[in-house]
Order: C-alpha cells, then sequence, then structure tokens
C-alpha cells in the first residue's frame, strides 16, 4: 500500500481579531486533507482575501450558511437579518418583503461573519440598490452520482459555446462541491429596455434547454432526481429574484474547507477537481491573482443576447 501522506501543515495562527469570541472554536474538524479550522482561521481566511471576495459581494443581498457548532452540528441557512445583530451587517428592504436582508460592504462586515460562523456566503445575483435589475446569470452544472466529471467540463464547454454566439460571456467556477458554474455579467439595461428577472430566468432556461435537446442522454433541466439519472441537471434556477449561489472564494461547510474558486478556462480540462482548493492550502503561499480580472468589462447585454436567441430558434 502506498505511504500514507504526511499531516497537512496547521495554517499560520491568526493574530487575534477585534470582536471575535471563541477564536479557537473548531468549525471545521481535521481531515486527511486538512486541519481543523477555528473562527479565528475563518477570520483570516477573510481578511486575506477580503478584496476577492468582496469584489462580488459587497453591495448585494446576501445570504449565509452559518455552523455556530461546527460543520458537523447544526447548520442553518440564514437569508434575513436577525435583531441584535451586528451594526456592521447592514439590511436590506426589498419591496414586497417584510423582512431585511442582509448586506455587507467592507473587511470589517466579512469579520462580522466569521464571528457569527458564517461558513459559506450567498449573495444574490442583483445589487442591493437595485435587486429588480439582473446583474449577473449563474449557471450551475450539478451531475447525478456516478457522472464523470469529464462530462461536467463538456457540458461547461458547450454551454459557454452557446453564450459566447449570443454575445454573452461566461467565467467558470468551480464549487467546492461536485459541479462547477458558469457565471455570465450583465451590462445594466438601457434607457428604455427593462429585462427583469422573469426575463432572465426564461432566457437560462432557454438556453439550457437548448443544450439537453442536443444532447437528451447528457442533460436534464428539470430538477426532479428521478430525470437527473445518469445525466448533468442544468440548473438555470439560480437566476431568480431572492435566489442565490454560493459566492467566489466562499468556503464551503463541508468536510476540509474546500473553497468555491474562480478559474481560468484554461483550468477547464482533465484533472479539474472541484473541490480541489482548500482554505488551508490558500492560506499558504502568494495570494493568488484574480482570474476573473475582466469580469466588469466583460458584461454583455441580456436583451441583444434574448434578441439574438430568438433568431437562432
Ligand atoms: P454543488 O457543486 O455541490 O452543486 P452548489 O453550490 O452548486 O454546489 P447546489 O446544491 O447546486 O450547490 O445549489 C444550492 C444553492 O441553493 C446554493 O448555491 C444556495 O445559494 C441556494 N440555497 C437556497 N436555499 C438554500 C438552503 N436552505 N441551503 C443551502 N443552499 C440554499
Ligand atoms: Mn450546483
Ligand atoms: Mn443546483
Amino acid at each position: 500500500p502506498p505511504e500514507p501522506a504526511p499531516p497537512p501543515a496547521a495554517p499560520k495562527r491568526a493574530k487575534a481579531t477585534p470582536g471575535l469570541t471563541n477564536p479557537d472554536r473548531v468549525l471545521w474538524p481535521a481531515t486527511e486533507h486538512s486541519p481543523a479550522l477555528t473562527k479565528a482561521d475563518l477570520a483570516a481566511y477573510f481578511t486575506r482575501f477580503a478584496d476577492h471576495i468582496l469584489e462580488h459581494v459587497a453591495g448585494r443581498p446576501l445570504s449565509l450558511l452559518r455552523a455556530p457548532d461546527g460543520i458537523s452540528e447544526e447548520l442553518f441557512f440564514q437569508r434575513h437579518a436577525m435583531n441584535g445583530q451586528s451594526p456592521l451587517i447592514g439590511a436590506v428592504t426589498i419591496a414586497g418583503q417584510a423582512r431585511p436582508y442582509m448586506r455587507i460592504d467592507d473587511a470589517a462586515g466579512l469579520l462580522a461573519l466569521a464571528q457569527i460562523s458564517a461558513v459559506e456566503l450567498h449573495p444574490w445575483g442583483a445589487l442591493a440598490d437595485t435587486p429588480e435589475v439582473p446583474e449577473r446569470l449563474v449557471f450551475d452544472l450539478d451531475p447525478d452520482e456516478g457522472v464523470g466529471f469529464d462530462r461536467v467540463l463538456d457540458g461547461a464547454r458547450a454551454l459557454r459555446e452557446r453564450l459566447r454566439a449570443i454575445g454573452l460571456t461566461p467565467f467558470a467556477r468551480v464549487t467546492g462541491g461536485k459541479g462547477l458554474h458558469l457565471v455570465v455579467p450583465l451590462a445594466p439595461p438601457k434607457r428604455g429596455e427593462s429585462p427583469d428577472w422573469k426575463a432572465a430566468k426564461a432566457f437560462a432556461r432557454l438556453v439550457c434547454e437548448m443544450l439537453r435537446r442536443d444532447e437528451p442522454d447528457r442533460y436534464t433541466t428539470t430538477l426532479a432526481k428521478k430525470a437527473r439519472k445518469g445525466r448533468i441537471f442544468l440548473d438555470y434556477l439560480r437566476n431568480d429574484r431572492l435566489s442565490t449561489a454560493v459566492a467566489s472564494w466562499s468556503p464551503r461547510g463541508r468536510p476540509g474547507a474546500p473553497v468555491a474558486r474562480p478559474i481560468p478556462w484554461s483550468a477547464v480540462k482533465k484533472g479539474l477537481d472541484p473541490a480541489g482548493w482548500r482554505l488551508a492550502d490558500l492560506m499558504q503561499g502568494k495570494l493568488p491573482a484574480d482570474p476573473w480580472a475582466d469580469f466588469n468589462e466583460a458584461a454583455g447585454s441580456l436583451r441583444d443576447a434574448m434578441t439574438r436567441l430568438a433568431g437562432k430558434d
């Protein structure tokens, strides 16, 4: 049998963080790939990656996956602001919704999230000031058990080509779980245009259905587990008012603390592991450059893409 791998190095101890209680509380127990990680480690990670994380999280309504007693105990998904929460976590009022949502805007806000053991960050696809305007689309590729990751790579490339053909520029991210996301930046609607979430969702669904029609053995657009058998579910449902997707650079509340990591298209190839980057690894060495540096400049028009898609059908 192969030699057991040496135990992973413990991350550098974080300096005391102001306002962080129980810094030594373990959020992620040790695994064969990762040392145990504490609240202080989460705070240190948020501090190191603050610019990268805030680029796609600041100023957006934000849901949280919280693990007050660590990921082996009960996790809960928090959508709404709570009474008594840190003033560093802002409130967002949404028309038609009684209870306010949350937002953060800076590194201090991120530390307030570490303090409440927010192990995953899930922003909306819109800015807090314009929640009705889709600012990005997320195509979430969810392979059924047993579907090889090569198939997911094929799906990502096929979807990329379809989107590029109608003037949109998708960016890739591994989720830290089983799949991959394609994230599409959208330009603000021009004067007189009003693409809204209803249109955005219908558009995302149509694109996914075109892929499914070409290769029905490989893809499904039906949420039901039964339809997924041996296929990839093209989850277009992330694209809606009040819908969320995990943020780039967010850790995941899963064993070993994998991170949802944005990647360049050159990395979307054989050997890619969707859970291959872990928080502890990312604390070592040089801070990685953001592979989505061109995200904002690449924003495309949803209205134009809809027109082009209609022309192709
Ligand atoms: P994977 O690659 O393993 O699929 P993922 O992040 O895409 O990882 P999904 O299960 O496909 O995970 O998507 C779940 C999405 O649903 C999350 O991204 C999250 O934003 C959203 N969500 C909505 N409600 C909840 C909830 N109660 N708990 C967890 N996620 C929720
Ligand atoms: Mn998914
Ligand atoms: Mn999904």
